[in-house]
């Protein structure tokens, strides 16, 4: 009898770069998002004497929260409690109907994840450079580079552990005492802890996160059914996959740029899969392809499995590019 490791060692990802539709939007979230998260605790709102004036504040001392022109008393917080249930049943809703939609575009991790490897292929360079630097041996240019991201990282997840303690106090007085060493040690705490996280989930773990340790992708399959659009490849179209020229083969010309560019490492061409975050940037990906082989856009497309059986058995035409306007050839 032989042996069989039920360990399987982790294969390292390298998205290649990609620009479409999808990768313009997911830009725009994650710039809103970070500049959300980062900014907010500097807004000031004037509330008057003896009373904070920043506008979004978690007064624990005072046993307040403070949202704008809101003000919430321990007593209130049922209004908070509705307010997440209403984010909770609204993410439901989302799921339900657009999918992953909350994974691919606005997750903490997704986004955080992105701005790093963003950072990477700034410094490193693109997918095939960054393989090749992964497989050589380690000499002075891989270690510059490679501290040079390592600061960088380091000094993004600093800002966002930093910029998360500012919720809880006045955010200017707090940075004066953190410059001069003299604030509560719990918010150097907090710092160091949120400053760990984002490095290494951020840097290190990034899609295993999502597939190991975060519980949505399980429950997320409970609210799904077959009208629930999700990314998937028209394999009736694709089939058979290859370069041929002879008039046998599909669509799908077996470039691997859908794999190349996919931050979870996985091919879509397999049919739908747990790791898929419906990011969409494969479809810009084979969308860009197709452009260029000229044939429609949409062989990789967002999709329902009620969609995809009407085009199956051409009950329906296909919709390839159509869904979203903005991609129709
Ligand atoms: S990008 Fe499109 S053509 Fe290329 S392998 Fe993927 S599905 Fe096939
Ligand atoms: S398969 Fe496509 S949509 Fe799914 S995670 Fe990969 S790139 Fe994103």
């Amino acid at each position: 009898m032989t042996n069989q490791s039920l360990y399987a060692a982790r294969e390292p990802i390298f998205p290649r770069r990609v620009s479409g539709m999808f990768r313009r939007l997911k830009w725009w979230i994650m710039g809103v998002t970070l500049a959300i998260y980062y900014l907010t605790p500097w807004i000031r709102w004037d509330r008057g004497p003896n009373l904070p004036d920043q506008a979004v504040l978690v007064d624990m001392m005072h046993r307040r929260f403070y949202f704008f022109w809101i003000e919430i008393w321990p007593h209130e917080f049922y209004f908070v409690a509705g307010l997440l249930i209403m984010a909770g049943l609204g993410l439901f809703l989302f799921t339900s109907a657009l999918g992953r939609v909350w994974c691919g575009y606005a997750c903490p991790q997704t986004v955080w994840t992105d701005l790093f490897i963003l950072v990477e292929r700034w410094i490193e360079g693109d997918r095939n450079a960054r393989v090749r630097l992964h497989r050589a041996n380690w000499s002075f240019r891989k270690w510059r580079l490679r501290l040079v991201k390592w600061a960088v990282w380091l000094l993004i997840s600093i800002a966002t552990g930093g910029a998360w303690v500012f919720y809880f106090t006045d955010a200017p007085t707090l940075l004066a005492d953190l410059g001069s060493f003299s604030a509560h040690p719990i918010a150097y705490g907090t710092i160091a802890v949120l400053t760990l996280t984002t490095f290494v989930f951020g840097g290190f773990m990034r899609e295993q996160v999502c597939i190991y340790m975060c519980p949505w992708p399980r429950i997320q399959s409970a609210m799904m059914d077959s009208d629930t659009i999700t990314v998937a490849y028209r394999d009736w179209r694709g089939e058979p996959r290859g370069k041929k020229h002879d008039g046998t083969a599909g669509d799908c010309v077996d470039c691997m740029a859908c794999v190349n560019v996919c931050p979870m490492g996985i091919d879509i061409r397999d049919g739908q899969q747990m790791e898929c975050i419906t990011c969409a940037l494969c479809i810009d990906a084979c969308d860009d392809v197709m452009g260029k082989i000229g044939k429609p856009r949409g062989l990789i497309d967002y999709l329902a499995l009620s969609d995809e059986a009407a085009e199956r058995q051409a009950t329906r035409p296909n919709q390839s590019g159509v869904m979203f306007c903005a991609r129709a050839p």
